[in-house]
């Protein structure tokens, strides 16, 4: 059985966290889009990991790490995350690689720079990983796929000098940076071939009989709906699809094996990069949420910068369940809204005078305000709780009063980073 694990916001929900906890019971994770530019934090027996490429089920001895072909694969990434879990003590990993995955080329990250870097105040915020590079070349049918790593030299060679001729005129003329040599990129690639290739494989075919045999399967997404270039806040979102139905495409599965997904909503909102985002607060409101926040502060994974705060949002967050296809709802971190007397949660938007509950499109959102409801706070540690029942009643009120807002039930309910900080409920 096929369980997608997806986020219905900006992203940081706490997917990794509940795709550790769900792998102890499955036997393969994939990761099926995005790239490293984003990273989930795990907290384990292990100690604390911040994970960018390597699936979130990789602590278990049991259990196949998959690097779909969706994913932007960078491959020295992949293989200093993979040393550092070894350093920790993690098992060795069993780790397979898409032949068709492509790769994050190096000029794609050093274009990914230069062109922040010429947006200055206008930029997207990006992590300058070379996401937007990379996706662009794959839909320009310039990428490299890991499978070309095995051609014959020649050929690869004609391909690099096509590709680099045409990165040389932007580096040249338009960001005025060194140029592009096929000898470099060809013993970049080179140097790639010999980390990969114990690896590579037609995954599709592997999950093809994985699904026969009735093995236990997760996807796991990358960012949120409203991060999805189709769906969410567009231009503001990232250059692959943040969708569940998208895992059928970036591990190459039939979308009818997706019999659960599972949204992880994350009890107040956070977001890093620029975009429009309602429920947002400042000052020292934001500050105190911020350094609550997570397993040790709201700072981006990646990057290490701090995320842009807000209150929960209904409208946003139900608009992202539904275009997510949720079956389930993870409803996450609500331990760090402890020491609130009070919790605003936006309910609906004011755009143009009049209040909706519908999610707009970039440019009605530009416009809108939040319309908060207060509700009362619970002003007690809730970590360690185990029943849904023991939870305070403003607690158990705001976590009905949400899913009511939204529509899609919260089965679990996460009170702590750690792997068995978990409440399931019968929605
Ligand atoms: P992801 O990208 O969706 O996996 O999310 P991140 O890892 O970026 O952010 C989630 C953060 O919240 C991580 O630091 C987690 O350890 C932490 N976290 C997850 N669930 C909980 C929870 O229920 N309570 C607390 N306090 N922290 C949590």
């Amino acid at each position: 059985m096929v369980t997608a694990i997806v986020g219905a916001n900006w992203g940081d929900e706490g997917k990794g966290k509940i795709t550790d906890m769900l792998a102890e019971t499955s036997d393969i994770i994939i990761r099926f889009q995005g790239g490293a530019n984003a990273g989930h934090t795990i907290i384990n027996n292990y100690g604390k990991f911040a994970l960018h490429t390597l699936p979130s089920g990789v602590f278990y001895d049991h259990t196949t790490s998959i690097i779909g072909n969706g994913v932007a694969l960078d491959i020295p990434k992949l293989f200093r995350e993979i040393k550092e879990i070894e350093e920790k003590g993690v098992p060795t990993p069993k780790i397979l690689v898409s032949d068709r995955a492509q790769m994050v080329m190096p000029y794609h990250v050093l274009l990914d720079g230069y062109e922040e870097e010429r947006l200055a105040g206008k930029s997207f915020g990006s992590t300058k990983s070379g996401i937007a590079p990379f996706y662009s070349d794959k839909y320009a049918k310039i990428g490299f796929q890991v499978s070309e790593l095995f051609d014959d030299e020649e050929s690869l060679k004609d391909k690099i000098s096509r590709v680099i001729t045409q990165k040389n005129v932007l580096l040249e003329h338009l960001y005025k940076k060194p140029l592009l040599t096929v000898d470099e990129v060809y013993q970049t690639l080179m140097e790639y071939k010999e980390m990969v290739s114990p690896y590579v494989c037609d995954v599709s075919a592997f999950l093809y009989e994985a699904i026969k045999q009735g093995k236990k399967i997760l996807l796991e997404g990358q960012l949120g709906s409203m991060k999805d270039p189709d769906h969410g806040i567009y231009p503001m979102v990232t250059s692959s699809s943040t969708l569940a139905a998208y895992g059928a495409i970036g591990a190459g599965i039939p979308p009818y094996e997706i019999k659960k997904i599972v949204t992880v909503v994350k009890a107040y909102s956070s977001a890093v990069g620029a975009g429009e985002f309602v429920s947002e607060i400042f000052g020292d409101e934001a500050d105190e949420l911020r350094r609550r926040g997570g397993d040790g502060g709201e700072f981006g994974a990646t990057t290490g910068r701090p995320r842009r705060m807000g209150w929960f949002d209904c409208v946003a967050t139900r608009y992202g369940c539904r275009i997510q296809g949720t079956t389930d709802v993870a409803f996450t971190v609500l331990d760090v809204l402890g020491y609130l007397d009070e919790i605003p949660v936006c309910v609906g938007y004011e755009i143009d005078g009049e209040v909706t509950k519908d999610f707009p499109v970039t440019a009605k959102l530009k416009k809108a305000k939040p319309v908060y409801k207060v509700l009362p706070g619970w002003k007690s540690e809730i970590r360690g709780i185990t029943k849904y029942e023991e939870l305070p009643e403003n607690c158990r009120n705001y976590i009905e009063f949400i899913e009511k807002e939204i529509g899609f039930p919260i089965t679990m309910v996460s009170n702590g980073p750690g792997r068995h900080e978990i409440i399931y409920r019968n929605a």
